[in-house]
């Protein structure tokens, strides 16, 4: 391999969405529009953003709706690479990182530093430290074999017992 070649490992997208979503709404998803909590969840959008349906303004929207994540042909993971990145590295090294044209990125930069002065809803610099941005590829499929064999023990023991005690007084 040449030491050409990238070295950028990106952080998994469904991580970076699981930040995103825990800055922005803490447990419970209310609307951005009219804030209430009456929301049930309506799929996801094309860009894997959990999309949101609300039925007290009867509005979508999604986890990227108005922040500055939204409206961008960026990934999230990219865009999180972009902000934790661009306080230390050129535009032209982070486009080059990524791979992506050196305009869009360098755009993407000033829309980031315009709107960084007001930023109230969550700390956009802390939600793009994503801890695992650096992890290798081998770390990361470790960790998703965890998951799947622990959900068969939670099978519904409670209800059985109590259903065949009462048919049979
Ligand atoms: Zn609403």
């Amino acid at each position: 391999m040449d030491e050409q070649s990238a070295q950028v490992f990106l952080p998994p997208r469904e991580r970076c969405f699981e930040r995103l979503r825990l800055a922005r709404f803490g447990e419970t998803v209310t609307c951005v529009h009219c804030e209430s909590d009456a929301v049930v969840d309506r799929g996801t959008t094309g860009k894997d953003a959990q999309q949101y349906w609300c039925k007290s303004c009867e509005t979508y929207f999604n986890d990227l709706t108005k922040t500055i994540f939204g409206q961008h042909r960026f990934d999230l993971e990219e865009m999180f690479y972009i902000v934790k990145e661009m306080r230390s590295e050129p535009t032209a090294q982070i486009a080059r990182d990524l791979d992506r044209d050196y305009e869009a990125v360098l755009n993407y930069v000033h829309k980031v530093q315009e709107v960084s002065d007001n930023i109230d809803e969550f700390d956009l610099y802390d939600v793009c430290e994503a801890d695992e941005v650096y992890v290798t590829a081998g770390e990361r499929g470790l960790e998703d074999e965890d998951g799947s064999p622990r959900e068969r023990g939670l099978s519904k023991r409670g209800a059985e017992p109590s259903n065949q005690t009462n048919r049979q007084c």
